[in-house]
């Protein structure tokens, strides 16, 4: 009988580009992403769009998988011949139970991979600017179970040889009990003015960190209301925070934004965004299908071509090739009305006009995707160049990320896109009106601030110039709602 592989992976904390380059090509391979809550919702994304997802951690309206019926799922699905992606938080070896899944497969004869990750008590740390170790300040680090309690069956933590033994703890799963965790390193010799830290998750756009000598560090945590998941750190070294923080300063610090997408060139404008601190989710995501498309007629039979969007521009340089057409031969005007598509037909070497004017009256074709294609009736005929399809795995990464509740900024590029993203709110039984109250909201124009309007909706802001520099100046200088 063949069976498929199964991969352990760590998913790292956080930012979703803390997973190793091996990580995300074993997630790029799997049938089945079975996945935790604190996996970060945007590398769902990454996964092979067929991929079933289970979600495994608790959240309210979704019930909790029992680790032995994981177990269970992950041997059943391999054994039916699927690649299974286990997909955790952080390191999967670091209090990530690993070890019992990995036994579990071991026995069941099927074969595994366990790919490490970064862990949330070194990168935690990191995100908040603090080394755990430093030449100066800190020789020896320790990853430490804030969870204690005898009867979870962890094992106890020798408190004594703790406090004189090492510089810089991570305590892990701690956040309930960081005031019993001061107390008792306290109690066995740790200076009660030694640097603490906690990181509230940590390396997302939601980051906090309270900093406070260990005598004082739960009072802090309670007065900035800290919750889980939060690493807490105690050591010289957590003093470092105040100086070399970075994360916060980064401009768009603090934003999940979410453009929406009315096809693949936003994803430019995406990586600007992020380049400036911003988490952002491209959505709904599209793959590009260019099969089955030809022209209804011979291209030199037409004396006028509109080209609607920039992926034509590649379709049409195709079928050109295909029919060994010269691009010098081509008769009559080429005209486009977006912006994109004209720059994209002058770097292949076609200068059209930019115009949103009525077709000529001679033979007329319009060529683009089929979303838009209603459009096309003004025109003697028509060329749906492409599809755009919906990528289910994006869709996954949305629907966690709606149910969270992260989302506080939202790029509206068109007006097509407005109706996109009502869709898509529709999709997860969401009202959209309502939904966009208290965030920020982005239209790229007057067009889109009208469209946007009709629908019930205000933008925050209208870009005075539909680019990424204005969005981003714009972003940098509107402050985020509560
Ligand atoms: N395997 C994970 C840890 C799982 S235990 C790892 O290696 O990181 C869960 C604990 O990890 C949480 O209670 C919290 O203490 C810590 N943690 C995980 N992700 C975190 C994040 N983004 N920010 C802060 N703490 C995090």
């Amino acid at each position: 009988m063949t069976s498929g592989n199964v991969f352990l992976i760590g998913a790292g904390p956080g930012d979703p580009g803390l997973i190793t380059v091996k990580g995300r090509e074993s997630l790029e391979k799997a049938d089945v992403v079975l996945y935790d809550r604190l996996v970060h919702p945007l590398l769902l994304q990454y996964a092979w769009e067929g991929a079933e997802y289970i979600y495994c951690g608790k959240l309210p309206q979704r019930h909790h998988l029992r680790q032995e019926t994981i177990q269970d799922i992950m041997v059943e699905k391999a054994r039916a011949g699927c690649t299974v992606v286990r997909l955790k938080g952080g390191d999967p070896g670091m209090f990530g139970r690993v070890g019992e899944e990995a036994e579990a497969l071991a026995e069941a004869g099927i074969t595994y991979e366990m790919v490490p990750g970064i862990t949330a008590g070194m990168a935690g740390p990191m995100y908040a600017g603090i080394p755990v170790t430093h030449r100066d300040l800190s020789g020896s680090f320790a990853a430490v179970t804030g969870h204690t309690k005898a009867e979870d069956g962890q094992p106890g933590v020798d408190w004594k040889s703790l406090a004189a033994g090492i510089d810089t703890t991570a305590f892990y799963m701690g956040r309930k009990n960081l005031a019993a965790i001061a107390r008792r390193l306290i109690e066995n010799g740790k200076d009660p003015a030694t640097p603490a830290a906690v990181i509230e998750w940590a390396a997302t756009s939601r980051q906090r960190v309270v900093e406070a000598p260990l005598e004082r560090i739960q009072e802090e945590a309670e007065k900035h209301q800290i919750e889980n998941p939060a690493i807490t750190i105690v050591g010289e070294t957590a003093a470092l925070h105040r100086k070399l923080k970075w994360m916060e300063k980064k401009p768009l610090f603090g934003r999940f934004v979410w453009v929406v997408k009315t096809s693949p060139r936003e994803s430019t404008m995406a990586a600007s965004l992020r380049s400036f601190g911003a988490e952002v989710l491209e959505a709904p995501g599209y793959t590009v299908d260019t099969r089955e498309t030809k022209p209804p007629a011979p291209l030199r039979s037409f004396h006028h071509l509109h080209i609607a969007a920039e992926e034509s521009v590649d379709v049409l340089l195709d079928e050109l090739k295909q029919s060994r057409i010269d691009i010098r031969t081509l008769p009559g005007r080429i005209t486009t009305e977006s912006l994109r598509t004209l720059r994209k037909l002058e770097s292949c070497g076609l200068f059209a006009e930019y115009t949103n004017e009525s077709p000529s009256p001679e033979e007329s074709l319009w060529i683009g995707p089929e979303h838009a294609c209603r459009v096309a009736g003004l025109f003697s005929q028509k060329w749906v160049s492409h599809r755009l399809i919906h990528k289910k795995n994006t869709a996954e990464a949305t629907a966690v990320l709606l149910q969270n509740d992260w989302i506080n900024t939202i790029v509206i590029p068109s007006s097509q896109a407005v109706h996109i993203l009502w869709k898509e709110l529709d999709r997860h039984g969401i009202s959209p009106v309502k939904w966009l109250t208290n965030k920020t909201v982005t239209a790229h124009g007057p067009e889109t601030q009208k469209t946007l309007q009709d629908a019930g909706a205000a933008p925050d802001i209208t870009l005075s110039s539909p680019d990424t520099k204005t969005l981003l100046h714009e972003l940098r200088t509107h402050s985020l709602q509560e």
